[in-house]
């Protein structure tokens, strides 16, 4: 008998021809996620991929745990794995009743058998009716519920016979690396990391730029990012951060442009800078954390003008979302505890009192142009860092 887990694929399991190839990117996927616990197997049948430790001594809820943060993955179930003759299938269907009697004595239950191996001598609604026959007889204080059973026992017989009650929720999506690349724009707040998760999640591998503002913003404030960056790779794999040096052109904005635009002018040079290192690492898009009305810098008006910026798309995925959703997600992945930490983005440094809500591009795109940021463009970009961050 061997432990394993079988890994339900998300949506891959819609994608016709091209599955095979998706799945091959979420097994890269996994064992890089699986490789500080050991070395695995797998094996793809199906809609099912088997995830085996080469030593049966692996940790299988470490294992259990890692998979919950890879994308593509619908859920997983530890199950045990034995020779599919009918006397070790009942047997181990003992053994996992005998845990769950151990849990509750008084629990409901159904059978559900699935049977790829058409040549088995017993069907699925045989298996279902003649193990769920065996189980009554020998636990006398459980009951057969069809429609609404607390333990759902089943039955997989393929190469083997695979059983299990458990079925982990995971993370859902698509495998990172299936959509390409894109660059998120990250600061040290709430929302970017929440955007690039869900970015990561249908499939884009992500960088991201980091722009900061010695002596204006501190070096904790920066190790924030680094932190945040971290925690969304336990997710999206391997991210490249740049780190740019953004205090020289926020100190000419502040100095020669109305104070008024000076918010949506950084906004714009941010974004022109991150298309240019993403245009060099290959990514065709770039990610922000913007949500519709949040503040005057997300505003229709304001994000029609950072947008003439640029001509990658942009994503948003929290466009549409209130900022206690946003606080919930970030929460649910981890990132909320280092976002709140209360060190300066360089975006709220240098906040005018008033900014313009309903900027006009063409006023922005005069005031801009009375100031030559061409060089200080070159300048950031050249002196920028580079971190990779697993
Ligand atoms: P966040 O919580 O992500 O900081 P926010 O609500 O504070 O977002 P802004 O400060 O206006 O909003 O920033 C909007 C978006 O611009 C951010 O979500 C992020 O994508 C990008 N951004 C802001 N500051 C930086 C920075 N210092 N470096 C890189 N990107 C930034
Ligand atoms: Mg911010």
């Amino acid at each position: 008998m061997r432990e394993i887990v079988l890994i339900k694929n998300g949506e891959l399991a819609l994608k016709g021809l091209n599955r095979s190839s998706f799945e091959d990117v979420l097994i890269k996927n996994m064992r890089r996620h699986l490789a500080p616990l050991g070395t695995f197997q797998f094996t793809k049948s199906q809609s099912t991929i088997m995830v085996e430790p080469e030593d049966p001594d692996t940790d299988l809820d470490d294992t259990v745990d890692a998979l919950t943060r890879v994308f593509g993955i619908h859920s997983v179930s530890p199950a045990l794995a034995v020779d599919k003759d009918w006397q070790s299938v009942c047997s181990t269907a003992y053994m996992l009743m005998d845990k769950e009697i151990e849990k509750n004595p008084n629990f409901s239950f159904k059978v559900f058998a699935r049977r790829s191996d058409k040549h088995y001598f017993m069907n699925s609604d045989g298996i279902n009716r003649e193990l769920g026959h065996l189980i009554l007889e020998r636990y006398p204080s459980v009951r057969v519920d069809i429609h609404k059973p607390e333990v759902s026992l089943s039955v997989e017989i393929r190469d083997r016979a695979y059983l299990y009650c458990e079925e982990i929720p995971c993370a859902n999506g698509m495998p990172v690396g299936t959509a390409g690349r894109a660059t998120l724009l990250i600061s040290g707040g709430i929302d970017s990391p929440v955007a690039g998760y869900m970015m990561a999640k249908r499939g884009l591998i992500l960088s991201a730029v980091h722009f900061y503002s010695y002596p204006y913003t501190s070096e904790r404030a920066r190790d924030k990012v680094v932190d945040l960056t971290r925690l969304l790779s336990r997710y999206a794999g391997p991210i490249r951060l740049h780190l740019v040096p953004f205090t020289d052109i926020q100190m000419t904005i502040y100095e020669q442009c109305p104070s008024k635009e000076t918010t949506v002018i950084m906004r714009r040079l941010m974004m022109k800078i991150a298309q240019r290192i993403a245009e060099k690492e290959g990514a065709r898009a770039l990610i922000t954390g913007e949500a519709l009305g949040q503040v005057a810098s997300q505003t229709l008006e304001s994000l029609c003008v950072t947008n003439d910026a640029v001509t990658m798309p942009v994503f948003r995925p929290l466009i549409g979302f209130d900022k206690d959703d946003i606080m919930d997600l970030s929460r649910k992945i981890g990132t909320y505890e280092t976002s709140i930490l209360p060190y300066e983005d360089c975006c709220t440094v240098f906040v005018p009192k008033h900014p313009v809500t309903k900027p006009v591009l063409e006023d922005l795109r005069a005031s801009e142009a009375k100031v030559d940021f061409s060089e200080m463009i070159e300048h950031a970009i050249s002196d920028s860092e580079l971190m990779i961050i697993k």
